[in-house]
Formats: C-alpha cells, structure tokens, sequence
C-alpha cells in the first residue's frame, strides 16, 4: 500500500511543475546518485542558429592557407530578405533546407529558418532520418545527404575539416561534396545552476552523453560543472553508455538520465529514472519517462530530488 503522504509528494512535485509517474519514482529520485545528462534540448536551448556557411571551395582554400584575414564565415547566412551573395553557398542552403523539409531536429530548424524560399517548388522526396548522424533523400531528383562526419563518411564523401566553434552540418549531392553550415546552440539559462545544485543535493556523479563532435560538447560541459562527458555517440551507444553506468553505481543507488526524447527515448527508458522534457520533448518521450519536466528546466531535478526526499522522511 501507497502512504498517504507519497500523494502528497507526488502533489507538491506537480505544483512545481515536475510530473511523477509513481510513488516508486519518488522513491528513485530520493537515492539518485549518477544523473546523465544529454545535451541538445536538455542542457542547451536547441534553438540552433546558423552562423556561416562554407562553401567546398572556400573550405578547400582554408585547408591551403589557415592563416588568412578572410573567416570561415564570411559567407554569413542571409537572413530572409537580405540580399544574399549568389552561387555555392546559396545553392549548399538551399539543398540542406529541403532535404531537412520533414525532421523536428533542432538542426533541421535552424537550416529551415536561413533558407527563405521553401516554397520554390522544388520536389522533394525519399527522405529519411539517419539517427545520431543526420538525414538524406532526393531534392529534384539529387541525392542529398546532410549531417555529420559520420553520415558522410558512411557514403564515402570525403569533407573538409572544419575547426569553427559549433556543430558542423556537412552537405553532398549525388555524394559531391557541397560544404558545410556552422550553427551554435547555446546552455539554456539555468543549466549551470542546475548542475550545481544535484551536486549540492549530494548526486555523486554528472554525466553528459551526446552525439554532437567531442570539442563542442567538451566545451559545454566545462561551461556547467559537468564531471563527465561522452560524445559522437549514436543513439545505440547512449544506451550502452548508461548501462555502464549503471553497472559502475553504487549500493543504493539509483541514475537519472534526463533527455528531451529526439533519438534518447530509448535510453529514457533504460535509466533507473528516465526525466524528460515536456515541452520541447517528443510524444515518445513523454511516454518513456517516469518523470516529465512540464517547462523544460533542469533545475527542476534538483527540486524533484528534494521533495522526494522531503517526502520519504515523512512517510518513514
Ligand atoms: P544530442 O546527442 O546532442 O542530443 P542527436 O543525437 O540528436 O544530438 O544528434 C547527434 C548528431 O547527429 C548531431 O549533432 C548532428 O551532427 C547529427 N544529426 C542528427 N539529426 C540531424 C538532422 N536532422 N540534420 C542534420 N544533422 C543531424
Ligand atoms: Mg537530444
């Protein structure tokens, strides 16, 4: 039988915004010991924006004089509107914005949002998702591949070596390659905080597993306080990753895996207790988790990990 104090646990918890799915998960979250974080949509905002785009020919000539005046991006997207410089990079955007026409990536967003004229009546068709690595289908009959090194490297294009600060989305037709977007993410406000905070409710171990390149997630993972990280890691290899984990915790002692549910439902339901994020999170998400963060904040795991807390000193 279920205390009556664990309704009020479960009660108080959803005042706050943060939606338990059991009196067994109060009880989880009050021995969480590991917490696993991802990092696009959980720890950053996953508004994606692009900053430049990088023509094959134009990052052919930085591989040959790294030490010019002229950045990578110079090439700066045009917004909407704007007079755009005509030719690679236009053409580049224009083929990545259609293929990503069906993905609810934060990527594909981003690559939506730079391209104005989708309405062009370009024909676009056979698209599909490559998980952890990006997406391809056909744009007036060309075969169009854009995402990481990975997704190029499985079709044998070979790209050029981007050293920007952000996520580099490649982009190949019929397997030529065309270039690459630069975009940047960024934490989301409360993200540092949030981190400090589990530490401060004595959670032993942070984790962040991604798939994006090691340098960005490395670099984020300082920015908040993270003792771990993980990344170009596929969707598959997230699932492994926490089931090491698990196998590594302590008596007692549970993991959280927090996700917003693009390509980590499956994890969310692996973990001890998957969080995930409601308002950006996918339907599958919300379905796998045993706790859903109506708001999106992770600050918010430290105050479920309280009131469960709070709520299993009363009922003993
Ligand atoms: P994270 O682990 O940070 O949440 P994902 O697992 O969703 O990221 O994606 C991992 C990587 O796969 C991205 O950083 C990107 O390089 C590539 N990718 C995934 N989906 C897409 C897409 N629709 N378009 C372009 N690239 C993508
Ligand atoms: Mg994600």
């Amino acid at each position: 039988s279920v205390p009556l104090t664990f309704f009020g646990g479960l009660g108080g918890a959803s005042r706050r915004g943060i939606l338990v799915k059991g009196s067994n998960y109060l009880e989880a979250l009050a021995k969480a010991g590991v917490v696993v974080f991802d990092k696009t949509g959980t720890l950053t905002k996953g508004e994606f924006k692009v900053v430049s785009v990088v023509s094959a020919a134009q990052a052919g000539e930085k591989d040959v004089a790294p030490a010019t005046a002229a950045p990578a991006g110079a090439s700066a997207a045009a917004p909407a509107g704007a007079a755009a410089p005509a030719g690679a990079s236009d053409e580049l955007l224009h083929f990545a914005a259609h293929v990503e026409s069906f993905s609810n990536h934060p990527i594909a967003t981003a690559l939506r949002e730079a391209f104005s004229c989708l309405d062009d009546g370009c024909e676009v068709a056979d698209v599909h998702e490559v998980a952890g690595k990006g997406v391809v289908g056909t744009v007036n009959g060309h075969v169009v591949a854009v995402g990481n090194e990975l997704l190029m490297q499985e079709r044998g294009v070979a790209c050029a070596s981007a050293h920007e600060r952000g996520t580099i989305v490649h982009v190949a037709s019929d397997d030529a390659y065309l270039g690459y977007v630069v975009i940047a993410d960024e934490p989301k406000p409360d993200a540092r905080k949030a981190v400090a905070d589990i530490k401060a409710e004595g959670v032993r171990r942070t984790v962040m597993l991604t798939g994006d390149r090691a340098s960005v997630a490395e670099s984020v993972a300082s920015e908040l306080g993270i003792d771990e990280v993980h990344a170009e890691l596929l969707p598959q290899d997230k699932v492994s990753e926490v089931e090491r984990l698990i196998s590594e915790k302590g008596e007692g002692e549970t993991l959280a895996f927090v996700g917003d549910g693009i390509n980590d439902a499956p994890v969310l339901a692996r973990a001890d207790i998957g969080i995930a994020m409601g308002a950006l999170g996918s339907d599958a998400a919300i379905d796998a988790a045993d706790v859903v963060l109506m708001d999106d904040e992770p600050s918010k795991i430290a105050v479920a990990i309280r009131v469960a807390r709070r709520t299993l000193r009363i009922a003993r």
